[in-house]
């Protein structure tokens, strides 16, 4: 079994950085990919924000933040993630994305680099059939925001190795992390049961059972949940919440996870929550107004 000390990211988006920043922290060398050397500079500037943040509240020391920022460089050609010994995609929730990145990141593998996918939801087995390493790819399922949230959701597809499962348990308990194993099922354990929920919770606004005020403050106040389904939906991204339902409708073969179209109509107005400004509130104001 080889030691993992260096990690490659590719999607530097909300996951990616959040992958990348309590991967440097750890100590790991860090390379962070993405489409734009423009989306790869955003990137590093929300790392570099986030870790100052953790700074002010006294999470994090100034030296530890500064030894953690070396550590991540951006990495503008995909290629060069292959070198690493464990390469995280973190893009867009989508199964042709994903698979489009296996397939041009493996004439560039180098023989140890393991492979991991951040997917929410995506079959880990169907991935790692376009790849030639099926027993050395495994699910690495990080939860929002990634300094945070203390969960890794390990998922092992059909051919996974026990080698990789050990060291992709290990690598997630260095970050500081708790597992827990899902079979590799549509959603897997977390996002079965919440994705679902946040859906509900749009059926709810769109049946007119209540506003998105009054349902947040239901679930808040009513089942102690900390952030409401809306508020967690538009922090998830609703692209990603769509896509989600999506693949439990369509691998499960059950009416009872169709998409609300009230959300599909979200996420073709752009409206994508937190992201972009606007979900089921606004958030271009002060303070998060409700758009219903
Ligand atoms: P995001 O929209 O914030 O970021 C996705 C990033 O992927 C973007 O920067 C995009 O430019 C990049 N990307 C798209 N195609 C790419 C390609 N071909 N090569 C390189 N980069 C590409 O999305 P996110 O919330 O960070 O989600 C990323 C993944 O993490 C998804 O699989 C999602 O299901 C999963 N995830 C999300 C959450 C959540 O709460 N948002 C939680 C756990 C897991």
């Amino acid at each position: 079994m080889n030691q993992i000390k260096s990690v490659g990211v590719i999607g530097a988006g909300q996951m990616g950085t959040g992958i990348a920043h309590v991967a440097a922290l750890a100590g790991y060398d860090v390379l962070l990919h993405d489409v734009s050397q423009d989306r790869i500079d955003a990137g590093l500037a929300l790392i570099e924000r986030n870790m100052s943040r953790q700074v002010v509240r006294g999470i994090i020391d100034q030296d530890a933040m500064d030894s953690g920022l070396k550590r991540v460089k951006g990495a503008p050609e995909l290629q060069t993630i292959g070198q690493t010994d464990l390469a995280i995609e973190a893009a867009t929730e989508n199964e042709e994305t994903k698979k489009a990145i296996f397939k041009a990141l493996g004439p560039h593998l180098s023989d140890r680099t393991l492979l991991a996918s951040n997917t929410s939801s995506i079959s880990i087995t169907r991935l790692a059939s376009v790849t030639d390493r099926p027993d050395r790819f495994i699910g690495l399922h990080f939860m929002n925001p990634v300094p945070l949230m203390k969960l890794v959701e390990i998922i092992r597809g059909i051919a996974t190795g026990p080698d990789t499962y050990e060291l992709a348990v290990n690598f997630a308990k260095s970050l500081g992390k708790t597992t827990s194993n899902a079979e590799d099922f549509p959603a897997f354990i977390v996002n079965r049961i919440l994705v679902p929920m946040i859906n509900e919770a749009i059926y709810t606004l769109y049946e007119g059972v209540g506003t998105v005020d009054a349902i947040d403050t239901a679930m808040k106040l009513g089942a102690n949940h900390p952030m409401g389904p809306l508020e967690l939906g538009d922090f998830i991204g609703l692209d990603t919440v769509l896509s989600i339902m999506n693949v439990l409708y369509e691998g499960l073969a059950d009416s009872k996870y169709r998409p609300c179209p009230l959300l599909t109509k979200y996420v073709e107005a752009g409206w994508l929550g937190r992201k972009t400004g606007r979900g089921f509130y606004d958030y271009r104001g002060d303070v998060p107004v409700p758009t219903r």
